[in-house]
């Protein structure tokens, strides 16, 4: 019955479970291990034949299980591993899978510290990483040679929002035996469902839509069950990247209203990329859903919204990104995203600092790009914001 769910029955109700006291909301256990009653016990808990029990917080916890079991009911996966961050997600992902002489292909446009991950520390082991135009599905085909272990990518990137074939990379993946990884961050569990559209492993920092108030620092890992019991969690539980139980329960809550803050920071997303849209100042207004977005029927196939997230650029450089930024009264400067207070940044010089010139001009982090993540503010008062911010420019 829990499986014919609706969405957003899911994100209220599914994983809850319920003590003897039969509380209300989900219990936080806040509790590092677990009691066992008999010396028998302790023994089959480690032996795993005790079914539904626990052990220590860093293999699992009831919250953070109400958690992983929710978010896989929504991405349609068989199971889920919570972790700190989502940094321990991507890094948990790719380090449990690879061994020296590996190889993974990434999208080229990603996240610093995923790049990172890749080029600096797998990279020190061994693991050979080719980095490719992620909208170019030749530069994949050519890249993706029989036995690559995996390719990974961000359905939707960051700051650019270039929006990445799931299908079509995910078919080229399959043919050469590599294992798809997706970071799905920017179109949130909501708007796509990359499964459906061939990825294996989809991964949340959860610190951005699912908490969505900018509270604490999470991440998930969702696959199958062999993928996330058999390979994940020997790794995560051994390294010591678990979630804790009191984020896993702001993470649950946050669920319960995802869907609804996610529609309504798209909603105002779309608004404000079509009021921007022509404005002189702008050299041009990034979304994904706008018909001179490169990918826009990618986006439309794969996507029920356009996301909560929109660039621009301002045509004067850094300089008046600089006086825009500064003069903005309700959309804050900070660098995260998801929030349900709108967030400005400005990530040549912040998020995307260190990156390389010539990276940052193959990426498209000109000097006068603005990020912005639309959040729950009335939609009008964005727009008079951000217009009178441009007039101060
Ligand atoms: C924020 C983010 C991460 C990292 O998540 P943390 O929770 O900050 O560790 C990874 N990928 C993408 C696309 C992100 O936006």
């Amino acid at each position: 019955m829990a499986n014919d769910w609706k969405p957003r029955t899911k994100l209220v109700h599914t994983g809850s479970r319920r003590s003897q006291y039969g509380e209300m909301a989900e219990a936080i256990f806040l509790t590092q291990g677990f009691v066992y009653d008999t010396a028998e016990e302790a023994e089959a808990r480690f032996e795993g034949i005790e079914g539904d029990a626990f052990i220590y917080a860093r293999y699992g916890n009831p919250t953070t299980r109400m958690f992983e079991e929710r978010i896989a009911a929504i991405e349609g996966t068989e199971d889920a591993f919570a972790t700190a961050s989502g940094m321990a997600a991507v890094n948990g992902a790719l380090m449990a899978i690879c061994k020296a002489g590996d190889r993974i292909v990434a999208a080229r446009a990603l996240f610093g510290s995923c790049l990172y991950i890749l080029e600096s520390i797998l990279g020190r082991y061994g693991v050979e990483i080719v980095l490719v135009d992620g909208t170019d599905l030749d530069a994949w085909r050519a890249a993706v040679t029989p036995g690559t272990r995996a390719v990974f990518f961000e359905s939707i990137s960051n700051p650019t929002l270039e929006v990445i074939d799931i299908r079509a990379v995910a078919e080229i993946a399959h043919a050469a035996g590599a294992l798809v990884i997706v970071d799905n961050v920017f179109a949130t569990p909501m708007f796509s469902n990359v499964v459906e559209l061939g990825a294996d492993v989809v991964i949340y920092s959860t610190t951005k839509h699912i908490d969505g108030q900018g509270r604490a620092l999470g991440g998930v890992i969702c696959g199958t069950q062999d993928f996330v019991r058999g390979t994940l969690e020997p790794y995560m539980k051994h390294t010591g990247g678990s979630m804790s139980p009191f984020n896993a329960w702001i993470m649950l809550n946050g669920m319960a209203t995802l869907d609804l803050r996610c529609r309504a920071m798209a909603e105002t997303a779309w608004t404000i990329a079509g009021a921007l849209r022509g404005d002189a100042r702008l050299a041009r207004v990034i979304h994904p859903f706008l018909d001179d977005h490169p990918q826009q029927g990618i986006a439309k196939a794969q996507m029920s919204a356009g996301g909560t997230m929109i660039a621009f650029e301002l045509a004067a450089g850094k300089e008046a990104a600089f006086r825009f930024l500064n003069a903005l009264e309700i959309v804050k400067l900070s660098n995260n995203l998801g929030d349900a207070k709108s967030i400005a940044t400005h990530p040549a010089t912040t998020t995307h600092q260190r990156l390389p010139q010539d990276q940052k001009d193959m990426l498209g982090i000109s000097p006068g790009l603005i990020r912005l993540s639309v959040g729950l503010e009335d939609a009008d008062d964005l727009v008079a914001d951000i217009r009178r911010a441009l007039d101060a420019i």
